[in-house]
Order: structure tokens, then sequence, then C-alpha cells
């Protein structure tokens, strides 16, 4: 991690946001879509719908056509009302602060409840594991584990709590820019000399 902080000190969740609906509305919107591409929809989203009442009550064509460039756009738009339906139904419709509230929300999984909880109010309940977390934690030999969950638990193990958010960040940080799915860059990688995979993953 110390390492990584020098190579990354900017790392920090790339989703806009300025407030906790709109940090899980992007999260949501983000399964199986890149950050850029949902910051691009965004910009439009949010200076349209400010509160979590306008998307609960908005048209569900009018949403889809909202955020018809990003993947599984009708999906994503009935998850997003129902969402925040239930956000206005049970909290008002603000966005919750616990994990077990959020992930009673539609299109809330834990990994977008940690994004939440995380990000928007700091609190550490869990660790972000995406994609890059999951493949970044076998090539370092932090878990063999496959399971999102699994890998989870072996990581709250290892670093300390006061860090998941920003261990996370740090990850997914490496595996953009530098431990690729493809052809992970392990030449100039900065912690290549802690990593029993450098050299050793097929491009
Ligand atoms: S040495 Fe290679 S496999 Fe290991 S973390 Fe760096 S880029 Fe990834």
């Amino acid at each position: 991690m110390r390492e990584l902080r020098i190579a990354y000190p900017a790392a920090r969740c790339e989703l806009n946001f300025r407030d906790p609906l709109e940090l899980l509305i992007a999260t949501i919107l983000s399964a199986q879509c890149t950050d850029k591409q949902v910051n691009i929809v965004t910009a439009d989203l949010f200076k349209k719908y400010r509160k979590a009442e306008e998307y609960a009550g908005a048209d569900l064509s009018q949403l889809e056509q909202d955020l018809r460039r990003i993947g599984l756009f009708r999906n994503k738009a009935k998850s997003l009302r129902t969402c925040c339906r239930q956000l206005v139904e049970r909290h008002g419709g603000l966005v919750p602060r616990t994990m077990d509230e959020l992930i009673q929300l539609a299109g809330v999984g834990r990994k977008t409840a940690n994004v939440v909880l995380g990000n928007a109010f700091q609190i550490n309940e869990g660790i972000v594991v995406d994609t890059h977390v999951a493949r970044l934690c076998r090539r370092l030999g932090l878990s063999r584990e496959e399971s999102p969950e699994k890998i989870e638990r072996a990581l709250q193990n290892l670093v300390p709590q006061n860090e998941w958010a920003s261990f996370s960040h740090l990850l997914i940080w490496h595996g953009r820019r530098r431990c690729f799915a493809r052809g992970p860059d392990c030449l100039r990688c900065e912690i290549s000399a802690h990593c029993p995979s450098a050299g050793k993953v097929s491009a």
C-alpha cells in the first residue's frame, strides 16, 4: 500500500458525484460499464434529476432515453426508479448509511453498498471487491478465493479497517493503469518486487 500510494497519490473513486444519492445512482449504472461512460451520462442526468422523488416519479421510457448511452440501460432504468421509490417510501428520500438497509434496495448489492458507504459517508464497513480487486488479489497472492464475498473476508483480515476504502482505490487504479487483465505491464510495475506473479502472467 505504501508503494501504491506513492504511485497513485490521487487514487479515489473515479465516478463523479456531489452527494450520496448521485454516488448510489452512478454506482448502479456502472455495472458492466466504464466509469468514464457513466460520467458522460450522469453529467446530463444529474442536471435533470436532483432528488430521489424525481427519479421515483419519472416516466420509465423517458428514463430509458436518458440512459440509452449506457449498457443494459432498460434494466438499469427500472432498477433506478424502483430503488428511488424505495428510498422515498422507506428513508424519506435519503440514502441510508447501513449495509443492511442499502442491500435491501433494488439494484444494490454488497459491492455497491460498500462503494456508497466508503466514499459518500466515509464508513469502512466492507471492502469493494470488483473485477480489478479480485484479479490483483489473486496475482499478488493475497487470496486464492474466487467469490467476491470470500475475497472480501480475506482482505478484511489483512488490511486495517481505516484503510479499506483507500485499499480498494489503490488496487483499482493499479488494475486500470498497470496490472491489466491481459498483458500486465510487469516491467514498469511499481510493486513487482512484492508480486509473486511478476513476469509470469501470460498476455
Ligand atoms: S508485477 Fe505484474 S502481475 Fe504483479 S502487480 Fe505488477 S503488473 Fe500485476
